[in-house]
């Protein structure tokens, strides 16, 4: 740890009791809300489509956005796309592109340290999302210098909080649109915002703490990420994370194309239209 970061570490250590208090908040309206509105007056198709769509694009907004696009630079596009992949990126309540991409290159960097902000070695509950509550030196690091040069992260890191609740103002009004009422606008909220929201926050978290714990090593056991076939599905692609742990630029995380991986799919599909450009893949013949 250099003196910077020491010096961060004195200003910034201790528990985040706003970042528990989101959280929690976040958790028992989803797990008493959702059931409760389902039983008393029920969910339509449209809900669940709503869900679905929602949970796509926010879920996408992470791994095309945040985590293939701005923390490992693994294509560039024009910066309207940009914009678009990090509002939906915003949505899934994870920090800004900016301080989710600052923590994220740290995790590559550092990984199984003290330094790695998300460190499985310390166990299932902190690596998937105990780490959320503890302000460490990663919060103002030397790792966010190369995303400030970038305007359209500084954008999003200031309006922030207008597109998180953008975010949740959306589902309200498409509820609202569809049923006519204003208990069918609760039901967007609840279904295309919270539920979504929190499923999409625990995909993220499963890359964290169960591919650095389950599936195998085929590229390197430099570290202890893994490769999973099966959280890939819930993730978008990102289960194969021992492949993007050992060659993180890569835009690909499965490698093959049969891995199920979406967001390479989506960003190959961008490519064809000239809306992604420059798309680093290593050469199959050097893995
Ligand atoms: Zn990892
Ligand atoms: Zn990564």
């Amino acid at each position: 740890m250099d003196q910077t970061d020491q010096i961060a570490q004195l200003r910034t250590s201790g528990f985040s009791y706003s970042t528990f208090i989101l959280f929690c908040a976040v958790v028992a309206a989803t797990v008493v809300g959702i059931p409760l509105y389902g039983y008393y007056i029920g969910y339509t198709l449209f809900d669940w489509i709503h869900f679905f769509v929602m949970y796509i694009v926010t879920g996408m907004g992470i791994t095309v956005g945040y985590h293939r696009l701005v923390a490992h630079q693994s294509f560039d596009c024009p910066d309207w796309v940009k914009r678009l992949a990090l509002i939906a990126g915003g949505w899934a309540l994870q920090n800004s592109a900016l301080t989710w991409g600052a923590d994220h290159i740290r995790h590559h960097a550092r990984t199984d340290t003290d330094e790695d902000p998300y460190n499985a070695t310390r166990g299932f509950w902190y690596s998937h999302c105990g780490w959320l509550f503890y302000y460490t030196p990663h919060r103002v690091s030397k790792y966010e210098i190369r995303l400030r040069r970038d305007p359209v992260v500084l954008w999003q890191h200031r309006y922030y909080w207008p597109i998180v609740a953008s975010g949740l103002i959306l589902p309200f009004c498409l509820g609202f649109w569809w049923h006519g009422t204003f208990l069918g606008g609760i039901s967007g909220l609840l279904m295309g915002g919270l539920f979504r929201m929190f499923m999409v926050l625990n995909s993220t978290f499963t890359i964290n703490s169960l591919c650095h714990m389950v599936g195998a090593q085929p590229y390197g056991t430099q570290d202890s990420s893994r490769d999973s076939w099966l959280i890939s599905f819930v993730s978008f692609g990102e289960g194969y994370h021992n492949y993007h742990h050992t060659y993180a630029r890569d835009y690909r995380n499965g490698l093959q194309w049969y891995n199920f991986d979406p967001s390479k799919w989506i960003i190959y599909t961008l490519s064809l239209f000239g809306w992604a450009t420059n798309l680093r893949r290593l050469d199959s013949s050097k893995v």
